[in-house]
Order: structure tokens, then sequence, then C-alpha cells
């Protein structure tokens, strides 16, 4: 029995092909979703979720972003604005 060395490297240099097109493909994806999807959906809400944190972080007001006093927040753990902003916000606007 003979090995067609000539044949087995045409079908190893096909795979190769088809695995380096299936990289390139993938790759290409992930460019689009890169450039097309996750930027502006993403970020946007990621800048908003970071504000907010930082703003819990420091015990900031969401309304005025003044320092949410203490004695609010030991009365009110989970308080995101200070007593003023939420008078309003329940007032609502006007
Ligand atoms: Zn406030």
């Amino acid at each position: 029995m003979t090995v067609d060395v000539n044949r087995i490297q045409r079908s190893l240099l096909d795979r190769r092909r088809e695995l380096f097109e299936t990289v390139a493909r993938v790759e290409d994806d992930l460019r689009w979703l890169d450039t097309n999807v996750e930027p502006e959906a993403a970020e946007e809400g990621q800048e908003e979720n970071i504000a907010r944190l930082l703003a819990r972080l420091d015990d900031r007001c969401e309304g005025c972003g003044e320092r949410i006093p203490a004695a609010r927040l030991d009365a009110m753990p989970t308080a995101v604005t200070c007593v003023d902003c939420a008078a309003m916000r329940e007032r609502g606007p006007g």
C-alpha cells in the first residue's frame, strides 16, 4: 500500500485554508460587533451604571449631586437623593 503524500498534503492544505477562512470570518464578526453593536448600546448603559455606582459609593444625591447626609442614609440606607430632592420628586416636576 502506497501513501499518496500529495493527496494528503493537498487535503491538509485545504483544511488549513478552511480554518484560516473560519478564523478570518469570526474575526470579522467580532470586529463588526465591536464597531456596530457594542459601543453605543453597551457604553451608554455602562456609563450610566458607573455614574450611578460612583454616586452611590460617594453617597451623592442623584438629583443635585450633593452629599446625602449620613443621618438620612442611616434612616434610609437605600436613599439615592437628599431630602430636598426626594421631596421635590414626590411633589413631581414643576
Ligand atoms: Zn439632592
